[in-house]
């Protein structure tokens, strides 16, 4: 049986994750290696649905740096990440910006914002 390894990327601890193909499991999969609950939903997640919560940098005006970098408040489908990041690349923030301020609403329509990921003077 075929047995795939992902990093965990719900926490910083990364644990590897080694996934199998298991029928006798209701969710289809067995996930070993995760240290907690969340790693095994992820692990299950990234073969079944691959999704991730986006980070990247914006242009930032009038401020200290030159980007911003950002985050989105959920998850973005793995097949919409290049459309994403075409759009964060080409946004541009005003500062000051305080952190978990408001950059791009509803992304793409997915009901998922961008936010500022700390604050910019
Ligand atoms: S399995 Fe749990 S402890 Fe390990 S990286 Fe994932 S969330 Fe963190």
């Amino acid at each position: 049986m075929d047995k795939i390894i992902k990093k965990c990327k719900v926490c910083p601890i990364g644990c590897e994750l080694v996934i199998t193909e298991d029928k006798s499991n209701p969710s289809g999969y067995t996930v070993e290696g995760n240290s907690c609950n969340r790693g095994r939903d992820f692990g299950i997640q990234e073969i079944t649905e691959p999704s991730r919560v986006l980070t990247g940098r914006v242009l930032l005006k009038n401020g200290a740096m030159s980007r911003l970098p950002v985050k989105t408040t959920g998850v973005i489908p793995k097949d919409k990440v290049d459309e994403c990041m075409k759009i964060l690349n080409s946004t541009e923030a005003v500062a000051p910006i305080k952190r978990g301020e408001l950059i791009i609403e509803n992304i793409l329509g997915l009901g998922v914002d961008v936010i500022a990921a700390r604050k910019a003077k």
